[in-house]
């Protein structure tokens, strides 16, 4: 059926026809069904037959399916920003709809600049960021994240504004001895040590995720690690954007990930869950003092897109909301989480080659190194977490495999982030599958 026209982005490995999807289950084209532990990329967290939101987007399609917003503005637009709004943290007053996360990123980065340019303060133009960190595949997403893996053959065309600072993973990067808090205030002091160096004036924002997600693999900040980011960037009137791509619209057990660490951010994107994959979307949401700034300056925001705002998306999104509030998903994702973290420990606690096992709520990852002792990463030649993924898709279950970074700071890692509809047997069927299939691969 296939006449091998479409450009897959692995150009050797042939993938297999999917036909179907049933609450955790894809179906592909020879009947075979797969679990899914990672929601493609954390991106179905109601699984893949929420008929609502299906049901959703035909009324939207029926009703008006796509209007301008040079001409229109939309209710499921309007209504889904009220509702983003009410849940996200009080400082947060306006919503920008875009249709995936490197345009929510890139949005927010650009938004930063403009801010500054809105205000009288054109000479704050750099973005700082953290290195082992993503923020999208666009020129300017790939420039503000530090997965060199993703970056290095684009290094010529990124933008020499956007520089970096360590990442916070003290698992991987803490010196002999050193306490969690104090490694955590040492490596936030590394933005302030930047904004010196660049001179306060010139710096626009800060961006990190809350969590880090593709490339470290579900890694959490150690305590008083965004206090102290906070404090920093108060003081030098640096703008906080928290890039909640991967890890919000519930994924942690909260609808923003923030909410776990007191954080108040200047912007927010979130994009993956908000419509649980069933239309692309995603926003980036911004203060009252931003969003003033342009209202009563220039009265424009010199970025956009085509589909902002696509009524069709914007009403799966409102559908997902409802699903996460009347079906209590939140509460249901930390409880299902603590469930997949116990599993986790007890199934790979011990096994030697998972060196760490982290995350929050329904977001985990698994570093793989050689050994447990020395922490060492594999060679990333080896291909280790694609390994593994092929051999756990080959036993009928969907993880997300990063390998090493190439410049050899952080290991390959597995990350899960299955459906919030899963029932408790599928976490168990998770681990199982995931364990044949580490046996598999070592
Ligand atoms: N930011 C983060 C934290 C992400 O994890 C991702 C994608 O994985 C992006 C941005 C880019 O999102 P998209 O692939 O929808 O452009």
């Amino acid at each position: 059926m296939c006449a091998d026209h479409v450009f897959p982005r692995h150009t050797r490995v042939d993938l297999p026809v999917v036909v179907a999807g049933d609450g955790a289950w894809l179906i592909d084209a020879n009947g075979k069904k797969y679990l899914d532990g990672c929601g493609g990329a954390a991106v179905s967290c109601l699984g893949h037959s929420a008929k609502p939101v299906l049901d959703a987007v035909k009324q939207q399609q029926d009703t008006i399916s796509y209007a301008h917003t040079s001409f229109f503005t939309s209710e499921p637009a309007e209504k889904l920003a009220d509702k983003l709004i009410e849940l996200a943290p009080d400082n947060m007053e306006r919503v920008y709809f875009v249709s995936g996360g490197s345009e929510a990123t890139e949005s927010a980065i650009k938004l930063a600049r403009q801010y500054f340019l809105e205000i009288g303060q054109p000479e704050r133009k750099h973005i700082i960021a953290r290195k082992q960190s993503y923020h999208g595949n666009t020129l300017g997403a790939l420039s503000a994240g530090g997965n060199m893996w993703r970056k290095a053959q684009f290094e010529p065309l990124m933008v020499p504004s956007m520089v970096h600072i360590d990442a916070c993973h003290y698992w991987r990067f803490a010196e002999p001895g050193e306490g969690e808090f104090d490694y955590g205030q040492r490596v936030a002091n590394q933005l302030e040590e930047m904004i010196q160096q660049l001179g306060p004036q010139n710096v626009a924002a800060f961006i990190a995720e809350p969590i880090v997600g593709a490339t470290m693999g579900a890694v959490p900040p150690v305590e008083g690690y965004y206090d102290r980011i906070q404090e920093i960037c108060k003081e030098h009137g640096v703008l906080l954007i928290m890039d909640e791509v991967m890890v919000g619209c519930g994924r942690t057990g909260k609808y923003f990930a923030s909410e776990h660490y007191n954080i108040k951010p200047d912007m927010i994107c979130i994009a993956k869950g908000i419509a649980a994959g069933i239309q692309p979307l995603a926003a980036m949401l911004c203060s009252a003092e931003i969003y003033r700034a342009i209202k009563d300056g220039s009265g424009f925001f010199q970025h956009g897109h085509t589909y902002l705002a696509h009524p069709s998306a914007c009403a799966a999104g409102l559908a997902v909301l409802e699903e996460i509030e009347s079906r209590n998903l939140l509460e249901r994702v930390t409880e299902l989480g603590a469930k997949l973290e116990a599993g986790l420990q007890k199934a790979f606690g011990q096994h030697p080659h998972v060196g760490d096992i982290r995350g929050k709520g329904l977001f985990w990852g698994l570093e793989l190194v050689t050994d447990r002792q020395s922490k060492s990463p594999f060679d990333p030649k080896l291909g280790i977490a694609g390994r593994a993924k092929k051999a756990a898709f080959a036993r009928g279950l969907m993880i997300y495999p990063m390998g090493g970074t190439i410049d050899g700071k952080s290991g390959d890692h597995i990350l899960l982030a299955p459906p919030f509809i899963y029932e408790d047997e599928h976490i168990d069927m998770l681990i199982e599958r995931l364990a044949l299939a580490l046996d598999d691969v070592f």
